[in-house]
């Protein structure tokens, strides 16, 4: 059952796709674009501040998963709404920082950070969680080369509670790259010690998985990860580890329009089985991605031909692997709904059939939707791959050197009157020749080992 708000999105998603189609954002001769809902985006950052509340108003930073929307206007609406961003990369903090994100609200995460960027890092008093034993000693140089640093620093953790339903996505397995594998033979005594000699370390983080992880099983994680800072917290004989890091990984509904599993829920899980958690006595620090963007965005694309192939219908748009590619490539783990509409933008209400949704790749597996009930699909007509705000416009695969679509983020008054504003140009063909090395046709042309005599 659909709420109000998911209607009341629905409207606007509506009223968007027609605008962009009268506007000429998509169509012939745009044959791709991404929309990006900003009330939806408001709105979900205000379900999860209400969610996450403490007793008594104790610190509560929620931080954005950049990888899930690598785009600055969407980071600095994020922090309009006090939302800081979770990095794990160069190229994420530089986003963040463009993006006006201040340092104190940014937590830098990555299994491979390098003594470079550990070094930027600690000089910008931004958050680490160092991801490994080597990682902290590491650090240990930098604290001392530095002094004192102003980083909240801590230690990530993997509490070994197991799989979700996509084993690519659940970081929290016995054997998982992430962290510090608590259950291993000696690492709970490793991580005491090391807050022990360390009255520096400040924080434990965890993140259990992205996408099908159960929500009791990312709410035993945090469980975990909670009794080991009491401990911590009993050894030391005083609030040592202040703060609780509990990632995200709120799985999304890519079945329906309605927001199931949502905030409310997983707090009210974490409520029941972490009491403590909310007390006051930690801070807490958050890291959603897809469960705050997911829903807010849809990609929609020209249908060019349809055709039959052995008794199969086949739209052929312009959506394909080159913006779903975790959709195409492993299907059954990222199904997504697609919408039908007319060459106006309207949704469509033709009978409808069972039809596959291809992309424009060149290779045979290229489909968003396989034997799918549709309204007749035309040439001139539109798709909507819905629920893909978070990942697919930032999880861009250039194959065939297909460009990046556009983005635009819209707004939609009462009357249902539509304004955009351009998130991201469309990648032109003369960038993707650029980064194509088209700035030196002749490098290998004309490279010969060390010592060989000319031609
Ligand atoms: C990817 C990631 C997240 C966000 O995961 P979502 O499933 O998008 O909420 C948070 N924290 C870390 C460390 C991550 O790697």
């Amino acid at each position: 059952m659909a709420d109000p708000v998911a209607l009341d999105s629905v409207a606007r998603r509506e009223a968007a796709v027609r605008a962009a189609v009268e506007q000429g954002l998509v169509g012939p001769d745009a044959p791709v674009l991404g929309l990006l809902d900003v009330a939806g985006v408001r709105d979900a950052v205000r379900a999860l501040r209400e969610a996450f509340a403490t007793e008594g108003g104790g610190p509560v930073l929620h931080t954005f998963a950049v990888k899930a929307a690598s785009l600055v206007p969407v980071l600095a609406l994020l922090n309009e709404e006090g939302v800081g961003a979770e990095v794990a990369s160069p190229g994420e903090l530089e986003l963040a920082r463009a993006a006006g994100v201040p340092a104190a609200r940014i937590v830098f995460d990555s299994p491979a950070k390098t003594v470079g960027e550990l070094r930027d890092a600690l000089a910008h008093g931004i958050a680490v969680n160092a991801d490994n034993a080597q990682e902290l000693a590491r650090i240990d140089a930098l604290v001392a080369e530095a002094g004192e640093v102003a980083s909240p620093l801590g230690i990530r953790v993997n509490p070994q509670v197991g799989t979700g339903a996509i084993g690519a996505m659940s970081t929290a397995t016995a054997t998982s790259k992430f962290g510090v594998a608590l259950r291993d033979e000696g690492a709970e005594q490793w991580l005491l010690d090391a807050f022990r000699t360390r009255p520096w370390l400040t924080r434990l983080h965890t993140h259990t998985g992205s996408q099908g992880v159960p929500l009791e099983l990312m709410a035993e994680a945090v469980r975990v990860v909670y009794e080991l800072a009491e401990k911590i917290n009993a050894q030391a004989g005083r609030q040592q580890i202040d703060t609780l890091d509990i990632g995200g990984g709120l799985p999304v509904n890519f079945a329906s329009d309605e927001v199931t599993p949502d905030f409310a829920e997983y707090a009210a899980l974490l409520r029941k089985t972490v009491p403590g958690l909310f007390d006051g006595r930690y801070a807490l620090v958050t890291e959603f991605g897809r469960s705050l963007l997911a829903k807010q965005g849809l990609i929609a694309a020209h249908v060019e031909y349809t055709k039959t192939s052995g008794g199969r219908r086949i739209a052929v748009t312009h959506a394909g692997a080159q913006v779903a590619t975790r959709t195409v490539f492993v299907p059954e783990s990222w199904p997504l709904r697609v919408g039908a509409f007319d060459p106006q933008g309207r949704p469509k209400t033709a009978p409808e059939l069972v039809q596959d949704v291809a992309g424009p790749c060149c290779f045979a597996g290229d489909l968003v939707a396989r034997g799918r009930e549709l309204p007749e699909l035309a040439p001139g007509d539109l798709v909507a791959l819905y629920d893909t705000g978070a990942y697919y416009f930032s999880t861009h695969f250039q194959y065939n050197s297909l460009p990046r679509p556009a983005v635009v983020g819209y707004v939609v008054d009462e009357a249902g009157a539509v304004t955009f504003a351009q998130v991201r140009p469309a990648q032109t063909v003369a960038e993707v020749l650029a980064e194509s090395g088209a700035g030196q046709p002749a490098a290998l042309t004309g490279l010969r080992p060390a010592g060989a005599r000319a031609r």
